[in-house]
């Protein structure tokens, strides 16, 4: 039977309301019902009970959802889509696309061209990779202390570990000030939340079992709010897994941090999917931010920015409307004293950064956890007692 991974209460608990409908960017750039989570639920139930084949029409309609999990906030009858399309996507998929995510020296090969491209001008200006350093930075953590408040391991992972190492400095600067003992993950490990998202179902679960074996029992601090959402997911038998600015938000008024004064800067947060939709912990970043900057939200209830794992290249005339949209959501909220666009995710900073319109030219897109960091004063302050060399990639 195809799709017989599907629970079918899951399929049967939706009863056609069409409330999600809003909240779906897939369905709002296109007024496709089939392209709607009601509607792929009714293709899959249909597929499902051979009622009506797979065809390239039902796979384009499956294939198309960005897996932003949008609808599941706003199903009044808590009907689990996440748990519908999971096994779909994975039974859909085709590997042979995307085995350039299996391997970590693939991927290295991969950055290592992309860092030559931007510099030759020969890549695609809307390709969705931030500017990527010829060599990275090591990361300097400050030496464990006894009488820190206790340890936590940075989840280094993969796209954020050579494309975003900045953030993880930031990251480390940060606990570091709220007196935590900052540990590394090992270079390279990944924990299989883009394989999951692109239905590579067998890896996935071979490095989420990994990171499960080297982290039992710690607090995993996660910067990548799709990493955060899979691990979370995923958590039996981690002791915790939870993002940054959640961590930040939890402790910092134990701190004896001076905060300083407020800056005159204004932030606009997009809250990325995967921590509104999935962990529910976006919040954390407005609240923290708002310490120290002006805070504005986008106007949007929060819509994708099509971003999605690789959905923005995969699906790359889809994934541009979508953004479009974002933009001109972002766009109403701007005014002269606005600097900072922040996003908790690589992915949606990629994809903002790769269809910024040239008229934000004035604006940085960064990490939420950056800006905490400059206004602590911590960016690009390293203490003088180091682990040594942390870069051990
Ligand atoms: S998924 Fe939920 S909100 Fe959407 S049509 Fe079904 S019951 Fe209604
Ligand atoms: S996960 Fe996102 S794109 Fe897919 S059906 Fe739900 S809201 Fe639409």
């Amino acid at each position: 039977m195809i799709f017989a991974a599907v629970d079918p209460d899951d399929l049967a608990s939706c009863v056609s309301c069409g409330l999600c409908l809003p909240h779906c960017p897939t369905y709002r750039i296109t007024g496709n019902d089939s392209q709607s989570p009601r509607g792929r639920i009714e293709l899959v139930a249909a597929v499902r009970g051979g009622e009506i084949p797979l065809d390239d029409g039902v796979r384009h309609s499956l294939n198309s959802c960005v897996q932003c999990m949008g609808c599941l906030p706003a199903c009044p009858s808590s009907v689990r889509y996440d748990r519908i399309i999971a096994p779909v996507i994975d039974e859909l998929a085709s590997t042979s696309a995307r085995k350039v995510m299996v391997k970590r020296f693939l991927f290295r090969a991969l950055t290592a061209i992309a860092a030559l491209a931007q510099r030759l001008h020969l890549m695609p200006r809307r390709f969705p990779i931030p500017p990527v350093a010829v060599r990275m930075r090591r990361l300097r953590v400050p030496a464990a202390s006894k009488n820190n408040r206790g340890e936590v391991i940075l989840f280094r992972g993969c796209v954020m570990d050579m494309w975003y190492r900045q953030v993880h400095q930031a990251t480390v600067d940060v606990l570091s000030r709220l007196g935590y003992n900052v540990r590394l993950s090992d270079p390279g490990m990944c924990c299989g939340a883009l394989h999951a998202h692109a239905g590579i179902a067998e890896p996935a679960s071979k490095l989420t079992a990994n990171v499960r074996k080297c982290h039992s029992g710690s607090i995993l601090i996660v910067n990548s709010a799709g990493c955060g959402a899979h691990l979370l997911r995923h958590a039996e038998g981690l002791g915790e897994v939870v993002d940054v600015m959640e961590f930040v938000s939890r402790h910092l008024d134990e701190s004896p941090l001076d905060l300083g004064s407020r800056s005159d800067d204004v932030v606009v947060v997009h809250d990325a999917c995967h921590l509104r939709n999935i962990q529910g912990s976006h919040l954390a970043t407005h609240r923290v931010l708002d310490l120290f900057y002006e805070v504005r939200s986008i106007p949007d209830d929060g819509l994708c920015c099509g971003a999605g794992g690789a959905y923005a290249i995969d699906h790359a005339a889809s994934a541009k409307h979508i953004v479009d949209r974002k933009n001109e959501a972002i766009q109403s909220v701007l005014d002269a004293q606005v600097r900072y666009i922040s996003s908790g995710n690589p992915g949606c900073s990629g994809q903002l950064q790769a269809h910024r319109p040239q008229t934000w030219n004035a604006l940085t897109i960064v990490h939420p956890i950056e800006l905490v960091a400059r206004a602590l004063g911590s960016e690009d302050r390293h203490q003088s007692h180091h682990q040594g060399d942390a870069d051990r990639s």
